[in-house]
């Protein structure tokens, strides 16, 4: 069969496939490290491990994975379209509530090609906080230093860095739809965004 989707993964992890569904992917799962590697990402991301715990990854570790990645070639300057994988509020993450995890906060992931953009939206409307972490598909590559920039209707811009994880963060973010835009200058090219709502 062909590989596994993201789409199904997340069903998989979530635990919204049928019986058969489920022996059919876990079947493949088990002949294609490929796929085995993306469940693993998406069981331990949706398990919620966001962003700040991450950052709680002994050094040592850190420094490893840093080093196993690789600086990405330069493509010719393009306009991607995001496409939404992930959105706790469209689909709610009823395998994280059994595990006892409290989700008081959105969750998105967006992919633009190449680039899976995840970001964790917390806090009050009129002051929220944004965490995000860019994650090339490809994982050879980290997203270190490119400049992110949030927009929301009637506000001025705010900006953020990514740091060597690939993470960004926003705070004090006010009401309102958020415009994105994403200078993947290692790249070449920016990745635009609008999260609406809360
Ligand atoms: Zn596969």
């Amino acid at each position: 069969m062909r590989h596994v989707d993201a789409a199904a993964i997340i069903d998989l992890v979530e635990q919204r496939l049928t019986a058969s569904e489920r022996e059919m992917y876990h079947q493949h799962l088990s002949e294609c490290r490929e796929c085995a590697a993306e469940y693993d990402y998406w069981w331990t991301f949706l398990s919620g491990l966001g962003p700040s715990q991450l950052k709680d990854a002994p050094e040592d570790v850190i420094d490893d994975c840093i080093t196993i990645f690789e600086k990405p070639n330069p493509s010719p300057n393009t306009f991607q379209k995001a496409r939404i994988l992930l959105d706790s509020f469209i689909e709610p993450l009823p395998a994280m509530g059994l595990r006892g995890t409290i989700v008081a906060a959105r969750q998105l992931v967006l992919r633009v090609d190449g680039l899976d953009i995840h970001l964790r939206i917390s806090g009050k409307e009129s002051n929220r906080t944004i965490q995000g972490q860019l994650l090339p598909l490809t994982r050879t590559a980290l997203i270190d230093g490119a400049q992110v920039e949030l927009r929301v209707e009637g506000q001025p811009a705010q900006f953020a860095f990514t740091d060597a994880l690939g993470e960004f963060r926003f705070n004090d973010v006010p009401a309102g739809s958020c415009s994105f835009a994403i200078d993947l200058l290692s790249e070449g090219r920016t990745a635009h965004f609008l999260v609406q709502g809360g």
